[in-house]
C-alpha cells in the first residue's frame, strides 16, 4: 500500500450537527460559550470531524464513522482531538506527512474570532504540526441555518 502514496495527496471533510438549547459547543477541542450545541453522540465537535475526514480521505484510510464507530464503546465520550491524535499515528504509518489543513466553520451564533488561536493551536498539537499548516476560517450562514453547526476541510498530504 505504502509504495502506492506517491506525491501529493488531498482529502475533503465535511461535518453538520444540529444544534439544540442547553447542549455543549466544542468546536477544535475548544469549549465555546454559547446557548446551543450540537445534538450528537459525540463532542459533536464538527470542525475535528470534518478535519479528521479530510484526513482519512487524503490517506486512503476510509472515513470517520469506519474508523471510529459510535458502537464502539472505545469512543463512547471521548474528545474529539483523540480522534485527530490517532489519524496522526495511521499517517506516520503509512508514512505520510501532513503539509496543511484548510478549514472552514459555518455557524451564526457566537462569533468565533476570540477562540481561533485556541482552536487552531488544539488542532495542531493533536495533529503534531505547526500551527501554520491550520488554517481555521469562520463564517455564517447570514441566518438560513441558524440550528446547525457545520464545517468544511481539506487537508494535503505528502510522503515522508
Ligand atoms: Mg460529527
Amino acid at each position: 500500500m505504502a509504495e502506492q502514496l506517491s506525491g501529493l495527496r488531498c482529502g475533503i471533510g465535511y461535518d453538520t450537527h444540529r444544534l439544540a438549547e442547553g447542549r455543549k459547543l466544542v468546536l477544535g477541542g475548544v469549549e465555546i460559550a454559547s446557548a446551543r450545541g450540537p445534538v450528537s453522540h459525540s463532542d459533536g465537535d464538527v470542525l475535528s470531524h470534518a478535519i479528521a475526514d479530510a484526513l482519512l480521505g487524503a490517506a486512503g484510510l476510509g472515513d470517520l464513522g469506519r474508523r471510529f464507530p459510535d458502537t464502539d464503546p472505545q469512543w463512547k465520550g471521548v474528545s474529539s482531538l483523540v480522534f485527530l491524535e490517532t489519524i496522526r499515528k495511521l499517517l506516520v504509518a503509512q508514512k505520510l506527512r501532513i503539509q496543511n489543513i484548510d478549514s472552514v466553520i459555518v455557524l451564526d451564533e457566537p462569533k468565533l474570532a476570540p477562540y481561533m488561536d485556541r482552536i487552531v493551536d488544539g488542532i495542531a498539537r493533536a495533529l503534531g504540526v505547526d500551527g501554520s499548516q491550520v488554517s481555521v476560517k469562520a463564517k455564517t450562514s447570514e441566518g438560513a441555518t441558524p440550528l446547525l453547526a457545520a464545517a468544511h476541510a481539506i487537508a494535503l498530504l505528502t510522503p515522508t
